[in-house]
């Protein structure tokens, strides 16, 4: 079992595939030339497979593969097929692009639920945050894949003065399909142009949403990082990742397996243990993964407080989000 020393128990891996991607979210993603890890520093397919088994020797029941954007990367499907040996419940974030590539994998390798990022469902707006052309294509395999009875959630970044008025429309979304809206709260990264003026919070979108919809909580578990919501009558649900005013820290067992192999303990975590150079190395990488977790910060990476609005981005240690993996 992986513990803390605040007694939160971490069985939830994240492990980013690579920091390469087709998009390029710019709150995600600093610039437009960012220069990706080449591939000999990134885990290789069997590495990531025995780094897996790892965790799940150590108790983890669950694996999102991230990114960047874990499927532009060739050996995706592989990768995938490899992890659906384990026993766990195996788990994907993407951006959509590549889903019509992967349905059939992702079916025979059991993933039933998949986040996707759609930040807006305007086609020009979708162009000027991702700086691709690609609405058409995302939406159209969201589609797709709720018509193939995966559990589709719509990861919505919302960004004062640039998306909070649709925030509406994907609500209206929930009415017809049962696609599950998460507006989570912009959060600061290194070189991702945030201030704290740009966060629209989980109160304040509840408000805008209260304008127009009854809505009733649903029932959390301890360890979500959302807050969920249905609005009656509706096939869909939406729920709020309050990440900026209200973390959800005390419950939280996640950990994130960075490309390159390092682990971090928090999303803010400052700090990373280098897992691949030792696995690399022959060594056994158990006692680094108990050492970084009981290592782990109370709340937010020990960086910042919920009080944000005096927050600014570059005082943060850490890397981009897209280094990382969400
Ligand atoms: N490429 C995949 C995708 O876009 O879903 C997976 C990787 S992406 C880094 C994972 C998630 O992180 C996405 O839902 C994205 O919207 C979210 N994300 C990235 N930067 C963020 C930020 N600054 N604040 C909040 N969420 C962010
Ligand atoms: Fe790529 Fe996802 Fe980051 Fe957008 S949010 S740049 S799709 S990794």
């Amino acid at each position: 079992m992986i513990i803390d020393n605040y007694n939160r128990i971490h069985n939830y891996l994240r492990i980013s595939l690579t920091d390469n991607c087709n998009l390029r979210c710019f709150y995600c993603m600093p610039e437009e030339d960012y220069v990706f890890t080449p591939a000999s520093r990134l885990m290789q397919a069997d590495e990531i497979e025995a780094l897996g088994k790892t965790f799940v020797d150590l108790g983890v029941n669950k694996i999102r593969l991230t990114g960047g954007e874990p499927l532009v990367r060739k050996d995706a499907a592989d990768i995938i097929l490899r992890l659906a040996k384990l026993k766990v419940n195996l788990t994907l974030t993407t951006n959509a692009t590549r889903l019509h590539e992967f349905a059939d994998a992702l079916k025979e390798a059991n993933v039933h639920s998949l986040n996707i990022s759609l930040d807006t469902l305007q086609s020009d707006k979708f162009t000027l945050i991702t700086r691709r052309d690609q609405f058409k294509l995302v939406y159209d395999n969201i589609q797709m894949m709720v018509k193939n009875n995966f559990h589709v959630k719509v990861n919505m970044v919302v960004m004062k003065g640039l998306n909070e008025n649709e925030i509406i429309d994907f609500v209206e979304w929930t009415k017809y399909e049962p696609v599950h809206v998460r507006f989570i709260e912009f959060m600061p990264f290194t070189g991702n142009k945030w201030t704290s003026n740009k966060v629209f919070t989980w109160q304040q979108m509840l408000k805008v949403i209260e304008e127009k919809y009854s809505f009733i909580p649903l029932e959390n578990d301890k360890h979500d990082t959302a807050k969920a919501y249905t609005v009656p009558g509706h096939a869909g649900t939406f729920a709020i990742i309050s990440t900026m005013s209200a973390p959800f820290c005390s419950g939280c067992n996640r950990m994130r397996l960075t490309a390159d192999g390092k682990l971090k303990n928090c999303l803010f975590s400052k700090e990373e243990t280098d897992l691949l150079s030792a696995f690399r190395r022959g060594e056994d990488v158990t006692p680094l993964i108990h050492q970084s977790i009981r290592s782990k910060a109370k709340e937010l990476g020990g960086q910042f407080t919920t009080d944000f609005e005096h927050l600014h981005a570059e005082d943060i240690n850490n890397r981009s989000m897209i280094t990382i993996g969400g």
